[in-house]
């Protein structure tokens, strides 16, 4: 019998299923999701992302030990595991899309044009360029991420979301394509207005408000220096 088995499946689930968002060609991306007894399951190195097997999919611990798996683990493990050590995420997806890298090679952050920013913890940051599976690659995304953003840039190369599992992980994900994606449509017909704090605040405050629904993961509370506050929802909330 596998270990873990389910988390496993839903690591194969996942790979499929960012194959099919156009999110990942071929294997330009990797995935984890945090298990029981704070065990990783992680993406092997070089494979195709629709194409894994139960099998593949190496069990590590947070130390990054093998516990069980065919093949080795994705080379960006360092970075999936640095992550999981310094914050609360359930599930990481780290792809090359192509929006994303577009806006990786030119800015520092992502403008903030649009109020869906706020879903991902505030203004999107580009981590600084080290070459891929490094621990500085790591240490980079992590400052990026700091204030409990839910994804983050990698300068030239990609991006990294989060989520509580790997569904919103992925859906985070495809909401940072879409953001790059909305910027370098307005970038392409004029110099895009940012939203201001002021604005952004308000938006924070509407989202805090009653009958919100939040189209992925936590709702916020409030807008400072760039950054929403994450609050969970409600047990059996709106
Ligand atoms: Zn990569």
């Amino acid at each position: 019998m596998l270990l873990l088995g389910a988390g496993r499946t839903s690591v194969c689930w996942a790979g499929r299923r960012v194959v099919e968002e156009g999110l990942v060609t071929g294997s330009a991306g990797n995935i984890s999701v945090r298990v029981r007894d704070d065990r990783v399951v992680v993406t092997p190195g070089g494979a195709r992302l629709d194409r894994l097997d139960e099998r593949d999919c190496p069990v590590l611990e947070m130390d990054g030990r093998v516990l069980e798996g065919a093949r080795e683990p994705s080379s960006e493990t360092p970075m999936h595991l640095a992550i999981y050590r310094e914050t609360d995420a359930g599930a990481i997806v780290h792809t090359h899309s192509a929006d994303c890298v577009a806006v990786s090679a030119v800015l520092d952050e992502l403008p903030p044009i649009h109020y869906y920013t706020l879903m991902l913890g505030g203004i999107v940051r580009v981590a600084g360029y080290a070459t891929y599976g490094t621990p500085e690659l790591a240490r980079n995304v992590l400052a990026a991420l700091e204030g409990g953003r839910r994804a983050a840039l990698m300068a030239n190369h990609g991006a990294v979301a989060l989520g509580r599992d790997l569904d919103e992980a992925i859906q985070n994900a495809l909401l940072l394509e879409w953001l790059c994606g909305v910027y370098l449509r307005a970038r392409a017909i004029g110099e895009p207005r940012a939203l201001t704090e002021a604005q952004l605040g308000e938006a924070v405050e509407r989202f805090a408000g009653p009958g919100y629904v939040p189209p992925a993961g936590p709702a916020v509370a409030r807008f400072v220096g760039g950054r929403a506050r994450l609050l969970p929802p409600e047990p059996g909330g709106v």
